[in-house]
């Protein structure tokens, strides 16, 4: 038998049963933490997002950037050794150590934020020269007045001309049932299968099989290409460009992650 741990609630038949705001970092259990480096294979990823974002924030002349959703440290660390000054902010305890720990490996001390973005401002003062919310971190915010107002606080942390480089998954293709993982972006570990479990206007639950028969879900609010665009665009970003797998020109039904990189006024 599999060991299936359900770390939210099953989405009760009339939809309107997911996971309260404050429960994402539940979702994020010790077990599955220690397992997040072999789903995301950090050489592979790093390989197939060539320098993308590095690109971007050297283009704009950036040189401290807050990582908002650090989870284990893929992108704070992989800024830092491109030079830049990061913060790292996350609202999950069990990922926020697990990155100190990769960060310590390989021989930077990073500094590290436990905080939710809803209170982002109460933790983390000053700005910074661009804000990265990345590996589909977003969408696990359920209510659309958080949605709006954690856009707020991303904003107020970045200085006038700064960036906002936010990502999702492809979720127009997973709501219309038209997805299927190239497994070529972000999760790059082949130890695990990750699917789609349920998906809805509402709700979306990603079921992640690991070879050693440990089973575990996530599960997040499923935002659309243009929904998220106008999400910034309404929060004051402006010039927001939109690439799919990292490419500007794109099929949205042959795409795995959905990318914004957009700029604060
Ligand atoms: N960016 C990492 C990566 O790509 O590997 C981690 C991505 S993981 C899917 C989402 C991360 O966002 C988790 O570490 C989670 O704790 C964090 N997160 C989700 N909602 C948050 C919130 N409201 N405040 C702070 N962190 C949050």
């Amino acid at each position: 038998m599999a060991d299936t741990q359900t770390l939210a609630p099953a989405p009760a038949p009339t939809g309107d049963a997911r996971p309260a705001p404050e429960r994402f970092a539940e979702q994020y259990v010790p077990r599955f933490v220690d397992k997040w480096d072999a789903l995301i294979d950090w050489d592979r990823r790093k390989a197939s997002e060539a320098d993308f974002f590095v690109e971007r924030l050297r283009a704009a002349g950036a040189r401290r950037v807050l990582d908002v959703a650090a989870g284990t440290g893929f992108h704070s660390v992989a800024l830092i050794e491109a030079g830049f000054e990061v913060v790292a902010v996350d609202g999950s305890a069990a990922m926020l150590e697990q990155a100190r720990a990769n960060a310590a490996r390989r021989g930077h001390t990073l500094e590290a934020i436990h905080a939710d973005w809803r209170e982002l401002g109460t933790k983390v003062t000053g700005t910074f020269d661009a804000v990265v919310c990345l590996g589909s971190s977003f969408p696990h915010l359920f209510d659309a007045g958080d949605r709006r107002h954690v856009l707020g606080e991303f904003a107020a942390r970045i200085a006038p001309g700064g960036l906002l480089m936010l990502d999702h998954r492809n979720f127009d293709a997973i709501r219309a049932h038209r997805y299927k993982s190239s497994g070529n972006f972000y999760y790059c570990g082949t130890g695990a299968k990750v699917s789609v479990d349920h998906a809805d206007e509402t709700l979306c639950r990603f079921r992640y099989d690991f070879a050693d028969r440990e089973t575990y879900t996530l599960e997040v609010y499923p935002v659309l290409e243009n929904e998220m665009r106008g999400l910034l665009e309404d929060a004051g970003f402006e010039a927001v460009e939109t690439f799919g797998d990292f490419k500007r020109v794109f099929d949205i039904y042959a795409t795995d992650f959905v990318i914004h990189v957009a700029r604060r006024p």
